[in-house]
């Protein structure tokens, strides 16, 4: 290991990370970039994107300080009983490495994880001790996330969010149940406790800022999570549950929903398929519904089919209102913001900009396409001053007409 080169060790720590979805894209088709062909690759590692507290869309170096780990999750790829190649960095070297990358406009941080070695104290101190190189000893002011490990210490995951910009701690798996059985080694309790312990140094620290300028700042972005979809039975209604509750309890910036994905030489006790992507990216969806829509999680649960999963065929919001269609239609010119974020079709700014029309003139169909890449999908679920939809709220088929055709397959997709 001491043999390999900066270069090898990051082929493979950045291709390591690319297992944890908190800074990832997902749902393209792959490319690759093999022989120095082409550019624009997707399939490549270690640089991801994230937003920033202000909106901006950042580059973050993303990489592990090492994938050697003496815990044993059984979806996870640098488990110990894997069988793949290792490495590790000191933190000089990410530090080093994070800066050259900068200098060169590559990057805007750093988004840093680690598998565990010796003891989650020991590579805690690692982790904090990479990141106060690049603060203390370069004035480094990019952006910082740290991965934290929950069985260290507080007080080292304290350190880390004075150096970081957003801190975060991996539920893993949305039932306690599933954690038990899939990684044996962690325990939910000590993760919440974690996630507890960094959401009252924010709001100490948030506190302090009001009240001295130079008071320290503590991972001012907040604190995320990330859970593993299908690898386990919890069904999408336990999942959104579960993201609720993190929301509420812990106040997190985000959940991260990762859909599983098998893994060379897996365990026995993992599905041998992973679950469709789009199912990732229906709890997405149901998440922006309960952050920027107004619904509760009692709602979205609704939305389910018997399975408690969401259908995959149509959105979740189209889901919820095919099967709530008493609440339906809604008068545009009169509806309160409220009922306008449930039309389906209708997102935040169109009802932004319907809000703000409607105070001018009287709002026709016409005017409601210009602001829906669906006017089909809006027009069962709204009243304007020349539309009304009659019986079209009620059809039995209405779901047919509604869904998207289903698109041919690619034969070898993943
Ligand atoms: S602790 Fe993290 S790196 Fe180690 S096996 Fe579990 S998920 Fe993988």
């Amino acid at each position: 290991m001491s043999d390999q080169t900066i270069l090898q060790k990051l082929e493979i720590l950045a291709d390591a990370a690319k297992y944890d979805a908190s800074c990832a894209s997902s749902g393209t088709a792959k490319k690759n970039s093999l022989g120095g062909k082409g550019i624009g690759s997707t399939e490549g590692m270690g640089i991801c994107h994230a937003y920033a507290p202000d909106g901006r869309c950042i580059s973050l170096l993303k990489v592990l300080l090492t994938n050697h780990c003496i815990f044993d999750c059984h979806y996870c790829i640098n488990r110990k009983s894997s069988n793949v190649r290792r490495a590790r960095f000191t933190p000089q070297e990410i530090a080093d490495l994070t800066l050259s990358f900068y200098k060169r406009n590559y990057i805007e941080g750093l988004f840093l994880s680690s598998g565990i070695i010796k003891s989650s104290n020991h590579t805690m101190e690692l982790l904090v001790e990479a990141a106060r190189i690049l603060r203390e000893e370069h004035d480094f002011r990019g952006y910082i996330h740290l991965k934290t490990i929950p069985e260290a210490d507080p007080e080292l995951i304290h350190q880390a969010g004075l150096y970081a910009d957003r801190l975060s701690i991996n539920v893993e798996l949305p039932t306690d149940a599933g954690l038990t059985r899939l990684a044996p080694d962690k325990d939910a309790r000590q993760i919440e406790g974690a996630m507890g312990g960094t959401k009252m140094a924010i709001t100490q620290a948030k506190d302090e800022k009001k009240r001295f300028r130079h008071a320290p700042r503590f991972a001012p972005a907040g604190q995320s999570t990330q859970m593993i979809v299908g690898a386990d039975a919890a069904t999408d209604a336990d999942i959104v549950g579960k993201a609720s509750r993190l929301y509420d309890n812990f106040r997190l910036r985000r959940v991260y929903y990762s859909a599983f994905s098998p893994i060379p030489d897996a365990s026995a006790v993992l599905p041998l398929k992973r679950p469709p992507l789009i199912r990732e990216h229906r709890l997405y969806q149901s998440d922006w519904l309960m952050r920027f829509y107004g619904y509760q999680p009692g709602e979205i649960m609704q939305a389910t089919e018997k399975d408690g999963n969401l259908p995959l065929d149509i959105d979740p919001k189209l889901a919820w209102a095919l099967k709530f269609r008493d609440s339906f239609p809604v008068d545009v010119n009169r509806a309160s913001k409220e009922q306008l974020l449930r039309v389906p079709g209708l997102g935040t700014t169109a009802v932004r900009r319907i809000l703000t029309a409607r105070r001018h003139r009287t709002l026709r169909l016409d005017d409601v396409a210009k602001l829906t890449v669906s006017l089909a999908k809006v027009r069962p679920f709204i009243v304007t001053c020349d539309w009304r939809p009659t019986l079209l709220t009620d059809r039995a088929d209405l779901r047919r007409l509604l869904a998207p055709r289903q698109e041919q397959l690619e034969l070898f997709a993943a």
